[in-house]
Parts: structure tokens; sequence; C-alpha cells
């Protein structure tokens, strides 16, 4: 099974923290949307042996586009590629587009889970973020929703510094977002940490001093709390940043997370073929012109053993299924799992880490915070 990842690449305006790939001039969108529909059609033989098991449209912004402009793109995918019966097709949209006439429409599209960037149901951090949408819009979004979709997901970020605020003030708003979300019974939720990414108005703010640096230490404790909250309502933490109820994983994400192929269309998005990841120009105006002239204007490189095998280590060791020592063994041969094992050991004596049934391992309850740097120390650097 593998899955085909869309990206939309407008957005209405800068979130500060963002580092992906958009523009937020739309005067282009319909020669994009052209030029994706090419694309696809473009790269057919390259998954024609494939099952294609989830779509995502994902960006950027996706809900700039209206449903009818999804739905094109829907039946490029249907026309080019071979669908299994009952996939996952995901839209990730912003609250502030998500009208009910728009959800309504989008409902008779094939589109059957949305993922909604609400991040906060707080002015302060919708405003300190650079969002485009208020606080009331994330609730009546999420209203209108729920109301034509049985499958969707909610979208939130904690560690967001409020100046003015103490610590536990701070924990407890971030305590009424995680309430928030769960008033409203979705079936899944992502919560991703505010980080700083270079390059980003954020980034910007504090390094000129205008903001101090983050504070780590509200990150972990409204890590914490979300987990135990989300626990409490039943929620399966199956990846280090994704919660779902029963049945509800990602199959898009899971997809990555498993090394399964995957085929990104669209400026700046990834592709991985099981041998090799290739990425797009991140340019639309490059990317139209180049797909309008027949050529595909992309980067490869083809993974080494240890790349594929630092690959496995990171996104195994970020799900609770973790990683397993025999396919270690199998995959990158019996040198990376006596690497691993004897890499592993002082994470272990340090609780961090644990070998479970000397089969498999996982990152322990009290090590999940730090999972990154876990992954990063047991990296095979050639
Ligand atoms: S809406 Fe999403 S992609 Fe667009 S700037 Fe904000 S975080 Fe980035």
């Amino acid at each position: 099974m593998s899955g085909i990842y869309i990206h939309i690449p407008f957005c209405k305006q800068a979130c500060s923290y963002c580092d992906f790939h958009f523009s937020t001039k739309m005067t282009s969108k319909d020669q994009m949307i052209e030029a994706l529909c090419m694309e696809l059609k473009m790269r057919k033989d390259s998954f024609a042996q494939d099952q294609i098991a989830s779509i995502y449209f994902g960006g950027g912004t996706p809900s700039v586009l209206s449903p009818i402009e999804i739905e094109r793109l829907i039946e490029a995918v249907y026309s080019h590629y071979s669908i299994t019966d009952n996939p996952e097709i995901t839209l990730e949209a912003n609250p502030d587009d998500l009208s009910e006439d728009y959800i309504q429409a989008l409902s008779k599209t094939k589109v059957n889970r949305i993922s909604v960037g609400i991040q906060s149901f707080h002015q302060e951090d919708l405003s300190f973020m650079n969002r485009a949408h208020n606080a009331s819009q994330s609730k009546e979004a999420l209203h209108w929703v729920k109301q034509y979709f049985d499958n969707y997901s909610i979208d939130l970020i904690y560690g967001v510094p409020m100046s003015g605020r103490t610590s536990e003030e701070q924990d407890l708003l971030w305590i009424e977002n995680v309430t928030m979300a769960l008033a409203f019974s979705p079936n899944h939720i992502s919560a991703y940490a505010l980080t700083v990414e270079p390059k980003t108005v954020l980034d910007h703010q504090i390094k000129s001093g205008k903001l101090p640096p983050l504070d780590e230490s509200r990150a972990h404790a409204q890590f914490n709390e979300l987990r135990r909250m989300l626990k409490d309502a039943a929620y399966e933490h199956y990846e280090f940043s994704n919660f779902s109820k029963q049945g509800f994983y990602a199959v898009n994400n899971s997809g990555y997370w498993e090394g399964k192929r995957y085929m990104g269309v669209g400026p700046s998005s990834h592709s991985y073929d099981g041998e090799s990841r290739s990425w797009n120009a991140a340019s639309n105006p490059l990317y139209i012109k180049a797909i309008f002239e027949g050529i595909r204007p992309f980067e490869v490189e083809y993974l080494s053993v240890s790349e594929r095998y630092n690959e496995y280590i990171m996104t195994g060791l970020r799900t609770t299924k973790g990683v397993e020592l025999a396919k270690i063994n199998a995959l990158f041969g019996p040198e990376y799992e006596s690497y691993v094992i004897k890499e592993a050991q002082k994470k272990i004596a340090e609780g961090l880490l644990e070998l479970v049934n000397e089969t498999v391992l996982k990152i322990t309850a009290p090590g999940l915070f730090f999972t990154d740097g876990i992954v990063a120390q047991l990296f095979y650097i050639d």
C-alpha cells in the first residue's frame, strides 16, 4: 500500500513559526492546479504497481481550494492510479476557510477526513503565531466539521509563550485548549511543540531580542499534561505527536513511519520509492514553468544503508511500536544490530529507553519528550 501527497503551496498569510513552502500570492492558483494534474499524469508509470491507500492534501493551506478544484485533483489521481476500495482522503484545512457552505460542499467530494489546523482556542496564542483565524473561528469551524464529517483530526500547538503570564497560567491555558479539543470528541488529535525554525519570523524575533528564547520546560510540562488528559479520554498515543481513538490511526502518516512508498506532487513535495528520496523544486513559478514544458523539476538522492538505518530508527522510535532488532539485522546487517544495542545502553540505564523481551527497542514514558535527542544518539554516522 502506498500514498499520494499533494502539496497546495498557498497561504493567506505567513504564520510566524512556519518554514513550509507556500506563497501568499494566489494569482497562479489555476495554473498550479493544472500543473498538479499534469504531474500526476506524468508520473503514473512510476507507481503503476502500487495500490494507493491514502491521498493527502497538505500545504500550505489546501482549504484555499474550492471543493470543485479539490475534486478535480482527486479525479486526476483516480484516472491514473490504482486506488484501494476505501482509501483515506485527507484535506488539511484552516478554520477561517471552513464555513458551513464550504464543509457541506466538501462532504459531497471524495474527501473523507479533515485535519483542522486549530493550533489554539485562545486569541493570545493565535495572535502570537500570526495565524489567519481567530479564536471564535476555531470553535465555529469544528462545529461545522462535526456536522458533516465523522472522521476529523484537530491540530494543536503547545509551548507557546505568553508574555506577562506565569508558568502556571500558561499551563492552565494549555489545559483549557486540550479540554476544548476533547469537547468536540475528534477521532484524532495531533499536537506539536512550538519550535524555532531557521529564517522564520519567530527566529528573527528571538535573535533580535524582541522575544526571549522559548522555555522548553513549559513545552515539557504541557506535553506531559496532554498525554495524561488524552490517556484519560481513551486516546492512544501511537506516535510522538499523534493520538487516536481506536481504529483511527492516520493512514497516510503511518505509511511514512512504516517506510512505505509514497509520491509527493507539487512544489517542495518529497517522494520515496523504497530506494531513493526525491524532492520537487520549492518555487511555484519554477515548478509551473517546468511542468508545462513536460519536465518535473526535482533532485534525488539514493539512500545508503546507514541512511536507511537512520530513517528506520527515527521513524520507528517515534511510534509506540518501537524498532525491532531482528528487522535491523535483516534489513541492514548484523553490525547495525550490534551498533544499536551498544549505543542504546546508556539511555536504557538512564531509564529513557527499554529493550522489551530483548527484541524491541522503545522509548519509555519519561524518555518520550526527549525522543529526538535519543534518536540522534542512535544514528549511524558513516
Ligand atoms: S497556514 Fe500552515 S503552511 Fe501556511 S504559514 Fe501557517 S503553518 Fe505555514
